[in-house]
This record gives C-alpha cells, sequence and structure tokens, in this order.
C-alpha cells in the first residue's frame, strides 16, 4: 500500500522501539504464513510471464512434432483412484512408497494426485474401448505431475510431463519410432542429449534373473547401505541404479540383465537397435538402466543431455519403456504398449542455461493513445477491429496525458500511435504518428485498420504476417 508508506514517510523517525520479529505458522517442513502473505509450498513453483517464452516453445515443438507424427492428444484427471497407481507402478517403489498425494475425499474415497499419467492413459484406453479402434492408437499429453519428493535442482513436487503412449502393436519399431521421437524433440530444441537404452525381458526372464543378482549382492550383503539393504529386500532390480558408491562397484562384477533375455526378449531388442542405427540415431547401451516402475518390460530408455549445463548435468530429461502388461493389470485385454515422459522444467531449464530466451508474444507494434472518454468509447471497438486484422495494439488505460502515453508507446518500442481526442472523435477521425520520424497524418477513422495494416506490411512485413492467424467477421 504505497500511500500509507508516504505518510509514515513523513512523521519524525520514531524512538527505537524493537518490534518482535512476527512468528511465522511454520509447519514441520519449514514452510510459513508470515504476516498477511503466504509463501509457495515447497516443490511448487509459478511459472510467470517472463518464462513464458521458453515454455511456449517447449510446448509448441512437442505438439507440432506430436502431430506430425499421427499422436492425438488427451487430457487426463489430474486426480484418480489411489488404486490405479498403486496396482500398476508396484508396491515396492519410491513413487508408491513415499511420493504420492494420497487423501481421502469427500465420498470416503482414497484419491491420489496423479505422480505420472501412463497409468492414467492405460485406464482410459480400456474405459473408451479403444481396443476397438484401429491399433496403434497412439495419444500424447502435457499435464503437471505431483510427487511428494525431496526438492532439489531440476526436482519438484508438481512438475510437468509429456508423455506420448502408443497401445495396442508389439512390433519392436513402435520403440523405435519413440525414441526417435523424443530424439527429434530435443533435436528441435537444440538440445543434444544421448539416449541410453537397454532391455529388461519378459516378467519370466527378469525373475530369474532377480534370483541370481539377489543371491549376488547377498554375500556381499555387510557391505550395503541400509537403503540397499532394504531394496534388495522389496525391489532388488532398483539395486541397478543405486546412486551407492559401494553398490556402483559390486555392480561391475555383478550379472548382467542381458544374458537372462530370452530368445524374444533378445531378438525384440536387436531389432530395436537396428531400426535405431537406420535411422542414426545414436544410443548407448545402460546394462544398468531399468527405470523406477514395475510396469515396464523389455525395451527401457532415457534421454540424457550431452552438453554441462550446470545443476542439470547428469539428470535425465526424460524416459520411457514397453510396458506390455499394463492394460491387463487394469483389468483390460491383453494389449502390447510403449511410451515415454519428457519433463518440462529440466528442458526449460536447460535452454535457459544456453541463454535461449524468445519473447512471450510477438510484441505490439501499434499503440493507442486516447484523450477522453469518448475516444475510448470508439477506441473499445478500435481494439476489436485490429483484433480481427491480426494486429496487436498496445495501450496505457492509467495514463491520461498525452505525453505519459506516448513515452508509454515509446518504451514499448511500436513503430506506430494512434491518438484519438476529442476533436478526432467529433470529426471522425484520428492521428497515425510514426514513431520513429515523429510525422503524423490524420485519416479517417473508418481507414485506419487497413491503412495501418498497410504501413506496417510495408516496413515490418515478415512480423506481421507472423501473427497469429486470424478468422475474418
Ligand atoms: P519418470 O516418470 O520418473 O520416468 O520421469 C520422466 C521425466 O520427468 C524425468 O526424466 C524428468 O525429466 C521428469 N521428472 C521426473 N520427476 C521429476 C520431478 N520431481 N521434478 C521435475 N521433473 C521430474
Amino acid at each position: 500500500m504505497p500511500f500509507k508508506r508516504k505518510a509514515l514517510a513523513k512523521e519524525p523517525a520514531p524512538k527505537k522501539v524493537l518490534k518482535e520479529e512476527p512468528k511465522k505458522d511454520l509447519d514441520e517442513e519449514g514452510e510459513g504464513k508470515s504476516g498477511k502473505t503466504f509463501e509457495l509450498l515447497r516443490g511448487f513453483r509459478d511459472i510467470l510471464p517472463e518464462d513464458q517464452g521458453r515454455w511456449n516453445l517447449v510446448r509448441d515443438t512437442i505438439r507440432s512434432i506430436a502431430e506430425s507424427y499421427s499422436f492425438d492428444r488427451i487430457d487426463l484427471p489430474i486426480l484418480e483412484r489411489s488404486d490405479l497407481f498403486q496396482r500398476t507402478i508396484g508396491k515396492g517403489t519410491d513413487i508408491v512408497e513415499k511420493e504420492m498425494y494420497v487423501f481421502t475425499d469427500p465420498s470416503n474415497r482414497s484419491v491420489a494426485l496423479r505422480p505420472e499419467a501412463t497409468a492414467s492413459a492405460a485406464r482410459a484406453y480400456i474405459s473408451h474401448g479403444m481396443i476397438e479402434r484401429p491399433q496403434p492408437v497412439k495419444m500424447w499429453y502435457l499435464g503437471p505431475m505431483f510427487r511428494h519428493d525431496r526438492p532439489q535442482a531440476g526436482r519438484y513436487r508438481q512438475f510437468y510431463q509429456a508423455g506420448f503412449e502408443s497401445f495396442g502393436v508389439a512390433e519392436p519399431i513402435v520403440d523405435a519410432q519413440l525414441i526417435v521421437i523424443g530424439h527429434q524433440i530435443f533435436k528441435s530444441l537444440g538440445l543434444d542429449v544421448k539416449v541410453e537404452i537397454n532391455s529388461i525381458g519378459t516378467s519370466e526372464c527378469r525373475a530369474a534373473y532377480l534370483t541370481e543378482l539377489v543371491a549376488y549382492f547377498r554375500q556381499h550383503r555387510n557391505k550395503l547401505s541400509e537403503d540397499d539393504k532394504r531394496r534388495l529386500q522389496k525391489n532388488p532390480l532398483r539395486m541397478l541404479d543405486s546412486k551407492e558408491e559401494v553398490t556402483r562397484e559390486l555392480l561391475q562384477s555383478a550379472p548382467q540383465i542381458l544374458d537372462w533375455l530370452d530368445e524374444t526378449s533378445k531378438e525384440h531388442f536387436m531389432k530395436v537397435l537396428e531400426f535405431l542405427e537406420e535411422v542414426e540415431v545414436s544410443y548407448q547401451l545402460n546394462p544398468y538402466l531399468v527405470r523406477g516402475l514395475d510396469y515396464y518390460s523389455h525395451t527401457v530408455f532415457e534421454f540424457t543431455l550431452q552438453e554441462d549445463v550446470g545443476d542439470l548435468s547428469q539428470s535425465a530429461l526424460g524416459g520411457g519403456g514397453r510396458y506390455d502388461g499394463l492394460v491387463e493389470i487394469l483389468g483390460g485385454r491383453p494389449t502390447p504398449a510403449c511410451g515415454f515422459a519428457l519433463g518440462i522444467e529440466r528442458i526449460v531449464r536447460a535452454l535457459e542455461a544456453k541463454g535461449v530466451n524468445p519473447p512471450e508474444r510477438p510484441p505490439a507494434l501499434v499503440f493507442f493513445a486516447q484523450l477522453g472518454d469518448a475516444a475510448r468509447r470508439v477506441g473499445l471497438k478500435l481494439f476489436e477491429e485490429f483484433r480481427q486484422a491480426g494486429v496487436s495494439v498496445a495501450e496505457a488505460f492509467g495514463k491520461n496525458a498525452l505525453k505519459g502515453q506516448l513515452e508509454a508507446a515509446n518504451r514499448m518500442g511500436v513503430r506506430l500511435t494512434l491518438i484519438l481526442g476529442q476533436k478526432e472523435v467529433l470529426d471522425g477521425t484520428i492521428i497515425i504518428r510514426d514513431m520513429e520520424s515523429g510525422a503524423q497524418e490524420i485519416v479517417d477513422v473508418k481507414k485506419v485498420v487497413g491503412l495501418v495494416k498497410k504501413k506496417l506490411l510495408h516496413e515490418e512485413g515478415v512480423a506481421l504476417q507472423s501473427q497469429t492467424p486470424v478468422v475474418e467477421a
């Protein structure tokens, strides 16, 4: 409240009175509601207007690539029954064990904020009888996910993912094409990513492998951290992506899953790799890549930045794999499927680190300056006419004097300013001022849209043409 501050400034300096700091109403994570202002929850963030240019670039690129590969958009609910995720992602996983936002809704049902959207896409595939449609059913989505993980660089509790899911076809070309699509998205954004790839086979060959892996780590149990001991017991496959130094060393002599793949799994994997070679997408075999979720089978992959961008090096920008059993787990008919998800915050962060900063929207080329209420009334109609003509117009409705309005127009860097005073309203005219030369001309208000468009096309050709297409009234 600026007027209050002003009043205070006039008062004589008060004698030193020690004021108590307003007590913060802290929760167990140290988040507070201090005085009258609310702070963000930890791990949550605002995506501000100044960041939207990069977000738009990422969203638009994903959308255009999805469309060029004939993927259809699907929007899935943020809230689902909690057992949808518990049953599919798996009991021993970090997501289900400690990261889900689960609560009881007013109808006494256990619901969860979605931690990912593949399970929801599979649910939608079943709920809408998509198995009857021509296969594969290819869908993409973009929206927020929620995981109550420990926040750190590139890890939030609400984060956005764009996902691509292909249902109904078991052929390895589907896996390869999805990897190519992910790779294309990064390439179009100017990001150099590495594709890491592995196969975790079918649940049968994985079971045999896991018996062997558990036996191996049991021999070294006393060297393992408490966390890894727990992993070994609950979800031994996760030993492969343990971050513990000791475990990573032990892994070098541990049995490798690729040696345990059955013939069909091996053949599937080889074909995926051959397809990638065919389209010259380079990949790196990573025998320790398993991905966190239970529903994966056969191919698993991740996209990691090649370039060093500080806090993001090492972290995956996206990942996915085949999940042939998922639809069946949810009560549908057996349906092979494959997909991947990209982390938008991390991609945006990588672009920021590279100095990519596109404008959030094309800047306005015209400014409307008004003097008086009659001019404002005419102005409102003019704005609509300009919008229909595809010309964006800026204003400073908070200012009344012409001087202030022209200063605002200058700051915005517009090419032309339209000036409408009482006299012009009575005459049915309007002034067009060229901001560079300062030249002004009085024109018929009915012709102003056409004239402005002509001037801009003459001077700014490309900029104007690239504005959002407009439906003519
Ligand atoms: P996931 O579903 O865990 O395989 O995640 C796919 C991608 O989403 C990851 O590669 C990250 O880029 C992104 N991601 C996952 N968790 C988070 C998070 N907590 N905060 C930000 N991005 C995330």
